[in-house]
């Protein structure tokens, strides 16, 4: 059996970006490395936009950014820049080529394209084929969420009969990015939360990114327990367009769907392991947001960082008393106890979107903490507080 020093299982965001950062390093870019995916042939399949204050490692794939965003809900329209943050767009296709054409000069790095099957202990095993490594970096979901109900399902009934102890939404969404005859789009404005839409009796809002004056991405999200079924989606969409850009004409010419998971629960991890979750499945997925882009690029650095030192890798991000935060607001969400679309607006309403984008980076100082929930309900939050501290006992 071939053996390698790293396999990379899965060559999407999390272990392409392991990818760069070990074929950046000078030590680790001479290492043996496997990547394997069921799909090499890489197409558009997802837009990445994220926040962040100075260039990052992927800049110059910067589809295009925003210095200002909005919030809508009724009547409220709010305008907020993003200084000293811009918020950014990086289209999948042109993160996953630059990183694969980049790898493929280095010969040390074998690439395998196939249905990964099970993987135990130091070994991957896909059909007709096995390979063993001394790391191997998993970002396989043991199962396909995207319109499938296992993991919903699944999750939802270990949560009642208490296998999981904590609880569990999905944010999916569908986007389509379409181009009118004419200008229509503020450039300068990116709408992050639109939640004049149809709310699904859990938290739902549009998301418009204009990505020229005529061209935008226009994506239907929803908070909730159930992926629906794509025709909802299709009609909400269809009915903000014919709402906002009333007898335009307009031809799609991007389609996407996505389904993440927003829970703390870690279902894959064995810290003696060998076997290295990334990405989704290694908890890089903000649970309150759904946001996971920089976090998978911390995540990995931090696990290049590990190898490079000849230390045992380790994928947990740095606990902070945000994850408590989210815990909380996911419990509140997850009960109905308030919508998002409340809590989200409350927040926007009373806050530089600079304070609220470290909040939701994890970077938050104590003081920016105490501003953002003094625009909450403090019964409804201390209450849920207690709840999930005691629960965390249990
Ligand atoms: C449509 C979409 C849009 C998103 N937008 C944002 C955003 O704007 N901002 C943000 O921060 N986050 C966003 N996310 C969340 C998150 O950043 C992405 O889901 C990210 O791609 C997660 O990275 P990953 O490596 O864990 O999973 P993936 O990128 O999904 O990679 C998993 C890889 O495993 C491969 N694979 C799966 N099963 C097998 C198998 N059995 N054998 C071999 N290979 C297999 C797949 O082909 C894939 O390449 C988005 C997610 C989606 C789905």
């Amino acid at each position: 059996m071939d053996k390698y020093d790293y396999i990379i299982a899965g060559a999407g965001c999390a272990g392409l970006s392991l990818l760069h950062y070990l074929n950046q390093d000078a030590l680790l870019c001479q290492k043996k490395i496997l990547v394997i995916d069921q799909s090499l042939q890489k197409t558009n399949d997802r837009t990445w936009c994220f926040w962040e204050e100075i260039s990052s490692d992927f800049d110059y794939l910067t589809t295009k950014s925003w210095d200002t965003i909005s919030i809508h809900k009724d009547q409220l329209d709010l305008l907020l820049p993003t200084k000293p943050f811009t918020y950014k767009m990086v289209e999948g296709l042109s993160f996953y080529e630059s990183i694969i054409s980049a790898a493929k000069k280095n010969k040390q790095i074998v690439w395998i394209e196939a249905k990964i099957e099970s993987i135990e202990d130091n070994i991957v095993y896909w059909e007709g084929g096995a390979a063993e490594a001394t790391y191997i970096f998993n970002s396989i979901l043991a199962y396909n969420p995207v319109f499938q109900d296992v993991l919903q399902v699944q999750s939802l009934n270990l949560y009642a009969s208490k296998q999981i102890a904590k609880p569990f939404l999905w944010q999916h969404f569908k986007g389509i990015t379409i181009e009118f005859n004419q200008s229509i789009f503020d450039l300068q404005t990116a709408r992050l939360m639109d939640f004049n839409v149809d709310q699904q009796n859990a938290t739902a809002f549009m998301y418009v990114l204009p990505i020229t004056a005529k061209r935008a991405l226009v994506e239907y999200t929803v908070f909730s327990k159930e992926v629906l079924d794509v025709s909802v989606y299709n009609y909400a969409i269809q009915e903000y367009i014919e709402r906002n850009y009333p007898q335009q004409k307009f031809t799609i010419i991007h389609e996407e769907f996505g389904a993440i998971p927003m829970t703390q629960n870690t279902f894959f991890h064995n810290e003696r392991s060998n076997i290295i979750p990334i990405g989704t499945i290694g908890g890089a997925v903000k649970a309150s947001t759904g946001y996971a882009f920089k976090f998978i690029q911390e995540q990995t650095k931090q696990i290049v960082s590990a190898l490079h030192q000849g230390e045992k890798p380790n994928s947990n991000l740095p606990k902070t008393r945000h994850q408590f935060y989210d815990a909380v607001l996911l419990d509140i969400l997850f009960n109905n106890k308030m919508s998002g679309a409340e809590i989200f607006t409350r927040i926007f309403s009373k806050n530089k979107a600079a304070t609220v984008f470290r909040f939701l980076s994890n970077r938050s100082s104590i003081f920016d903490d105490i501003k953002i929930m003094s625009t909450l309900p403090t019964r409804l939050f201390l209450f849920t507080a207690i709840r999930v501290l005691l629960r965390s006992k249990q």
